[in-house]
């Protein structure tokens, strides 16, 4: 009697064993409407011009849009996603609408749901800003850390993770032609972290500006390198490309109005921090108060609660 009792409880606990296994382990599962599998999602590719592929986020947390411009020669792949499972979704979807073998993937920022699925593409040319490069030597692996303790799926779907060694690295700007379509790389840091890569699809007139504008999504300072001055900068700088698509790495897929739609709320932010300031708040007083007014000016926004980190920023680069 003991034993079969035992032998029942073994039983249950190797099938519960094998089903919390199954559900982490299982890789064809559709991550179509479940928030905790940030695995990019296949099948759902959309051609956004002549040149330029994406494969939208649906908004998933951990899942960049990812971009993919195609030319006669060879292949581009924007932020390929969190771990393994992700680049090798995202190689599969690059199969469907291109050829090339020669290919290059590059990243807007250090954070692992944006470099990690690189590993996928062993042989593809790494070409990343030097500040990036920097990031990621400095807290690269820290970052991986930090995701993978949010919850046990990111843990397995970032297991191994590291980073590729760079195959080449710039400065400031570097331009990469594809055949028929040429690619501006541009360094747009310290904004949302000390790194920010821009790309500028030129004859199709597509920009992804990583997270220094996405639509309707507050955005992160999330690095103490951040820094608002330097995001205006840069957002004046993509403003003047006059792009006709923006393809921010998060959020939905949107036009050129986004970038002054971000600008416009970082320096009303600027504003009204600096005005509270020097009545002699606090930078945490601030903050509090901030969110409360920024969650009623922009109700469509997502993610109020990055206005604090923002003003912290911004008390910290005008002592
Ligand atoms: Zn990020």
């Amino acid at each position: 009697m003991k034993n079969s009792l035992r032998c029942m409880v073994f039983a249950l606990l190797a099938a519960l064993g094998t089903a919390a296994a199954a559900q982490v382990f299982n890789t064809t599962r559709s991550p179509q409407g479940d928030k905790e599998w940030p695995v990019v999602k296949e099948g759902v590719t959309v051609k956004v011009s002549p040149h330029v592929y994406a494969i939208p986020s649906e908004s998933v947390p951990g899942v960049p849009n990812v971009g993919i411009v195609v030319g006669s020669k060879a292949t581009m792949i924007i932020d390929p996603g969190m771990g393994l499972l992700s680049g090798q979704a995202v190689a599969r979807e690059v199969a469907k609408v291109s050829q090339n073998t020669e290919l290059y993937v590059v990243t807007t920022h250090l954070h692992p749901e944006h470099t990690t699925g690189e590993l996928a593409f062993p042989y593809a040319k790494i070409i990343r800003a030097a500040a990036e490069q920097k990031d990621i030597d400095e807290s690269g692996m820290h970052w991986v850390n930090i995701f993978s303790k949010r919850s046990p799926e990111r843990a397995e779907i970032l297991k191994g993770a590291s980073f590729r060694k760079a195959d080449e690295i710039f400065d400031r700007e570097k331009t990469v032609d594809l055949g028929g379509v040429r690619v501006r790389m541009m360094y747009v840091g310290p904004a949302h972290t000390f790194g920010d890569t821009a790309f500028y699809v030129e004859e199709d007139k597509v920009l992804f500006p990583g997270d220094l504008a996405m639509k309707e999504i507050f955005p992160a300072f999330a690095m103490p390198q951040s820094s608002m001055r330097s995001w205006l900068v840069s957002l004046e700088i993509l403003e003047r490309l006059k792009p006709a698509h923006v393809i921010g790495s998060h959020g939905d897929l949107a036009d050129g109005a986004i970038l002054g739609a971000n600008r416009e709320l970082l320096s009303t932010l600027q504003a009204r921090t600096l005005a509270l300031k020097r009545e002699g708040k606090t930078a945490e007083a601030t903050g509090k108060l901030l969110v409360e007014e920024f969650k009623a000016k922009y109700p469509a926004w997502d993610q109020p609660v990055r206005v604090i980190s923002a003003v912290d920023a911004i008390y910290k680069e005008n002592p």
